[in-house]
């Protein structure tokens, strides 16, 4: 699946869990950290020595397995405990997403093989169906979702014209 794929189903699923921003944000990235190993994902290319370090395992192989989902929670476990529980759903998402496809997820990295439900190629027909369903989706309820963020941030600007007239 494409990251853009991936990144918006981590944005609707962390806010569909949690109206905090910061957690939506690490949702977010959960969901798109799998592809790290990938020199041309979203995530690589802004820092690209990244995935010849991961990548030394081979490209979809640790990052996309439970152990890879494990590894990468420790950080978040002990530095942003409270987000561990979005973390790993994002992170699970995506490793969802990519067993629909025909290249599948090694969820059991180092042993086993690939999981695969074979609907189809990354890019394919499918994410073009996904893709509309999380359109509609997000235009269904993400007004509701993204009402609370909406309130926040109408009240920073708030106070950031109270602060104007204080100045
Ligand atoms: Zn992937």
């Amino acid at each position: 699946m494409n990251g853009a794929t991936h990144l918006a189903t981590g944005i609707l699923l962390s806010a569909a869990i949690t109206t905090s921003p910061i957690g939506i944000a690490v949702g977010s990235l959960a969901a798109l950290l799998p592809d790290i190993d990938e020199p041309n994902s979203m995530l690589s290319r802004k820092i690209p020595i990244i995935p010849y370090i991961i990548g030394f395992f081979g490209h979809r192989q640790l990052t996309h397995s439970l152990l890879g989902a494990f590894l990468f929670s420790i950080p978040i476990f002990i530095w942003l405990p409270e987000y561990l529980i979005i973390f790993i759903t994002g992170y699970l998402s995506h490793l969802l997403l990519d067993t629909m496809t025909n290249m599948g997820t090694p969820w059991l990295f180092p042993v086993g093989r690939s999981f695969s439900l074979k609907l189809g190629v990354s890019g394919g027909w499918l994410e073009g169906i996904y893709i509309v369903c999380l359109f509609v989706i997000g235009s269904l309820w993400g007004q509701e979702l993204f009402s609370v963020h909406i309130e926040a941030i109408k009240g920073w600007f708030l106070e950031l014209q109270y602060f104007r007239f204080l100045f």
